[in-house]
């Protein structure tokens, strides 16, 4: 049985800042926050004192060890308005043991999966009025564990803060497609280190490598692993997906991936279809070369803020190399059609994904 959540609520909603009814309006990504915010807080041993209140500021001490030593991870996911009026949640269970894995390799205090689950249920429950139902958009929901304990020494904190804020957000599907630059110098993580951590280290990593590329025009970096720079791994904040010959090949994990929840619902499709996909290691020497011999359909990206992007191009030290004339691929757009299609109720949610938010 679940227990209501103390809740403190706005004197007022600020709902009306966002004009869903215009279509003119571009609700950004993580550009505006909804009204209430969810905060849980560790001391002493315990995670306690779980409640929601008015989305806003809070203090912390300049001395809170996130800000100094980077203790801090994170999550993303999004609920949707469905055609039928009802609102789900696309898949908190698999961001929940996610978001448990990444504690453990941050030495972050770990909670059950109910206060996880319900704190979300009860923050997009109070705030369902800033779920734009228009298809492609969604509220996204941002939880994320930081250590909030003053102290220098550099050790696990003794002290953590909770929280998840929510965001209305745009559809990221333009028709468009993406260009990458396979990047032969900086990594994004290595064997035995944090990549398959959501982790905000991670993320200030990628910055650099990141605006450098897009200097230089390309929309993200391909990355490849940290020992050859040989073998691909993730396309900028994304999972990726190449069609070679008929078959789908992604690399398998193995520990400096970030295992997206995208990138395994992806998995599921194609497996219960009929198609064969493979999680491998994938040599960008041989994308190069099925380039070169014709049998390379399609690339694409999956993670929870695009859901699917195609990629249209990639450049390989000093060669582009175009994919599918540079159009969405057939299988790209299936997938984002069906995947969206889940997310909204608009067909049956065959594999148990949603959950219903009454
Ligand atoms: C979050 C993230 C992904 C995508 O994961 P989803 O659960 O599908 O959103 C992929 N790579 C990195 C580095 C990420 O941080």
């Amino acid at each position: 049985m679940t227990v209501s959540i103390p809740t403190q609520r706005i004197a007022s909603s600020r709902v009306d800042e966002i004009d869903l009814e215009n279509p003119d309006f571009d609700l950004g990504f993580g550009d505006m926050f909804s009204d209430h915010m969810f905060q849980m807080d560790y001391s002493d041993g315990a995670w306690r004192d779980p409640r929601i209140v008015p989305y806003g500021p809070f203090a912390i001490e300049p001395g809170a060890l996130c800000l100094h030593y980077g203790q801090a991870v994170f999550e993303g996911l999004k609920a949707f308005r469905g055609e039928d009026g009802m609102i789900r949640v696309f898949r908190p269970d698999r961001n929940f043991s996610r978001l448990e894995r990444s504690c453990q390799r941050l030495c972050i205090p770990t909670f059950d999966r109910e206060t996880f689950l319900d704190a979300i249920d009860s923050l997009v429950r109070i705030d369902r009025n800033w779920i734009p139902s228009k298809r492609g958009q969604a509220l996204y929901i941002r939880p994320l564990v930081v250590a909030t304990e003053s102290n220098l020494n550099v050790r696990p904190a003794r002290e953590y803060r909770f929280f998840i804020m929510t965001s209305p957000v745009r559809e990221y599907f333009t028709g468009g497609t993406v260009a990458l630059k396979a990047e032969r110098r900086y990594t994004r993580s290595a064997p035995g280190g944090m990549g398959y951590a959501k982790t905000a280290g991670n993320y200030a990593a990628s910055l650099l490598p990141g605006s450098e590329s897009q200097q230089l025009g390309h929309d993200q970096v391909l990355w490849l692993d940290g020992l050859e720079h040989r073998y691909v791994e993730e396309v900028g904040q994304m999972n990726i997906f190449f069609k070679i010959d008929g078959k789908v090949l992604t690399p398998d994990l193995h520990g400096t991936i970030l295992p997206g929840v995208t990138r395994e619902s992806v998995i599921d499709i194609l497996r219960d279809e009929g198609v064969a996909v493979e999680e491998c290691r994938i040599d960008i020497n041989d994308i190069l070369k099925a380039h070169e011999n014709g049998s390379l359909e399609e690339a694409f990206g999956a993670g929870t803020a695009a859901v699917i992007a195609p990629v249209g191009c990639i450049r390989i030290d000093d060669t582009d190399i175009t994919i599918n004339h540079a159009e969405p691929g057939p299988l790209a757009q299936h997938l984002y059609q069906r995947i969206v299609d889940i997310q909204r109720g608009a067909c049956d949610d065959q594999f148990g994904w949603n959950r219903l938010i009454e």
